[in-house]
This record gives structure tokens, C-alpha cells and sequence, in this order.
């Protein structure tokens, strides 16, 4: 696929065709199964400042929190006996112990034996190597947009090549690589939309989430209108397209600015992943990335995959 190709598509291919098309491509290529991913967001601080994002640190009223090894070793366990298939840890950017993650990373393995995806930022190369080495098999680290210059001025003291390099190492120390790429975010032009298309394809990412910017009202772009659904969901067909193995999660951005349908219209759009959220409830109303974010549980997860008429692997409801 071509960027003028991917943009055909992005832009002008009738919806229906577009959406059968990806529907179809996903369940040849990935049978039709859904994969559950249970989401542990341990930790709100961060260090950086990212304009989109609730957690950005100059946020001085957002309330910071940081779970024990003890309360997210609870959480992956009841993510486990709902039948997730893999323990996502995410966390604001910060400085850490490294060998204190890697410690909670090898117990979450011992007592559930499920995969361990990590999403803690750009840290040291040896951190990555180690918590690699503890066990942890994914790492989820978005590029977030393919315009090195609307990445720079998103991220203030950051940059595309400087995120694109933490991907290249994850990679190469033999972790399986998630990004993903935001659609709608202020500054973004409609051809950055097929070259991250593009770039998800060729740097042979595992998985690609791609979700509607959505605005938070302590942050420089609260003002900002969201990121368009059927813009996202024909991003997501067009990424399924693009490469057919790949793992796309129905996001729940877009379940916040769709509860009844976002994660339904998603799987119908090429995606075969859900991240409910296993943070413990307490904590998630502040993990507040954007606003209004949906609360994503098993019980929306099971509504979204029946509807979509896709397979799980999911214990009975009563049993979870
Ligand atoms: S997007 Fe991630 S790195 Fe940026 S401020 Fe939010 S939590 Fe921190």
C-alpha cells in the first residue's frame, strides 16, 4: 500500500465496502477471535508534558497515586479469573525502580502464568532489558504521530526520532512491539493519518491502537473539539488492511464518545482487541488522560464481542 493508496482509502472508499472489506481481511487473517487484554494503570505520575494528556505534570490538581506490588498483584489476579489472556501494566512516565516493576512483573507471571505487557515510557535500554528478563514479552509505546513536527509540539522536549529509536530497542532486545497513533489531535493533516498508517506496517508493530484525541480541561488543548469517530473507525479499517496480522484494539476512547456502540463499531472496523480495565475503581477516575472516560469491565467487554459476532475464550459470566 502506497501513501496515495492508503489516503484513496482513508478518504474516499465508500464506508460499507471500506468496513467489509477490513471485517473481512481480519477474520481470515486472525480467525475470529477477540484477544482480552486486562489493564492495570498503577501508577498517574509523570514527568512529562505531553499537551493532550490529564496526567501531564504541570496537572499540580490532579490527586497522584501509586498502587503497591501487592494491590497490583490483586488486580491481575481477578484479571485472570475473568479470563484475560494477557496483564497490561501502564503508568505515567516516571522515574522508578526498575528492579522493583521487574519484581512485580516476575510475580505477576508466577501466579497467573499469563503474558506481561509493559507501557511505562522511554526509560534506560538496561530497564527494558531487565524487566525483559523478569518476564514482561510486550511493550506498548505509542509514536502517537508520524508528523515528526506536530510530534515535537505535542510533546514539549521530545521527539518522533527520540521515540522511534526507544521502539527500535524494545524490538530489538525481542519484545513483542505495540504502538499506536492518535486521529484528530490539533495540527494533524489528513496525509499524517496514511504515514502512520505506514509507519505501524513497517516497523512491524504487534499490536496499533488508534484513538480519537479527546480533550481534558487541565491541559493547553482543552478547548479543542474531539477527534471524529467514522474518521477513526476508517483508520482502523484502512490499519487492517495495511497489515492484516496485526493486533488493533477497539479502543475505549472510543467507547467514551460512544458507550452504547464505540467498541462494537470498532471490531466491526478490523479491530480484534478490548482492554478492560482492571485498575482498582477507587484509582481510575483519576487516571484522567482525557475526559469522560469510559469505565471498559468485563461485562461491556462480553456485550461489545456478542454484538459484533465475534468468538471468545471467556469463562461464563458467573464464573468471572
Ligand atoms: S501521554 Fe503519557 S507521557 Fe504524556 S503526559 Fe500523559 S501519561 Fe505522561
Amino acid at each position: 500500500m502506497t501513501r496515495a493508496e492508503a489516503t484513496e482509502l482513508l478518504f474516499r472508499m465508500p464506508w460499507p465496502e471500506l468496513r467489509d472489506a477490513a471485517r473481512q481481511v481480519c477474520r481470515e487473517a486472525r480467525n475470529n477471535r477477540v484477544f482480552v487484554r486486562g489493564l492495570i494503570e498503577f501508577s498517574n505520575v509523570c514527568r512529562r508534558n505531553c499537551r493532550y494528556c490529564g496526567l501531564r505534570r504541570e496537572n499540580r490538581a490532579l490527586r497522584r497515586y501509586r498502587l503497591s506490588a501487592a494491590s497490583i498483584l490483586a488486580a491481575a489476579r481477578e484479571a485472570a479469573a475473568a479470563g484475560a489472556d494477557t496483564i497490561v501494566l501502564q503508568s505515567g512516565e516516571a522515574q522508578r525502580r526498575p528492579d522493583w516493576l521487574a519484581e512485580v512483573v516476575a510475580s505477576i507471571r508466577r501466579d497467573t502464568g499469563l503474558p506481561v505487557t509493559l507501557s511505562v515510557g522511554e526509560q534506560p535500554h538496561a530497564w527494558y532489558a531487565l524487566w525483559k528478563e523478569a518476564g514482561a514479552s510486550r511493550f506498548l509505546i505509542r509514536h502517537e504521530t508520524a508528523d515528526p513536527r506536530l510530534y515535537a509540539a505535542l510533546h514539549p522536549g521530545y521527539t518522533l526520532a527520540r521515540r522511534r529509536e526507544a521502539q527500535d530497542a524494545l524490538a530489538a532486545l525481542g519484545y513483542e512491539l505495540g504502538t499506536g497513533f492518535l486521529v484528530g489531535v490539533p495540527g494533524q493533516r489528513p496525509e499524517t493519518l496514511a504515514d502512520d498508517i505506514l509507519l505501524t506496517r513497517d516497523m512491524e508493530a504487534a499490536m496499533c491502537g488508534v484513538g480519537p484525541f479527546i480533550p481534558q480541561a487541565a491541559t493547553p488543548l482543552a478547548g479543542a473539539p474531539h477527534g471524529s469517530i467514522p474518521l477513526t473507525l476508517r483508520a482502523m479499517a484502512v490499519l487492517r488492511l495495511a497489515s492484516p496480522k496485526l493486533n488493533i484494539p477497539a479502543t475505549t476512547a472510543l467507547a467514551s464518545l460512544d458507550p452504547a456502540r464505540g467498541q462494537r463499531d470498532g471490531l466491526e472496523a478490523g479491530a480484534n482487541v478490548l482492554m478492560p480495565s482492571f485498575t482498582p475503581r477507587t484509582h481510575q477516575e483519576v487516571y484522567r488522560i482525557y475526559d469522560g472516560k469510559a469505565r471498559v469491565d468485563m461485562s461491556a467487554v462480553r456485550r461489545a464481542i456478542e454484538a459484533a459476532g465475534f468468538d471468545h475464550a471467556l469463562p461464563p459470566e458467573n464464573a468471572a
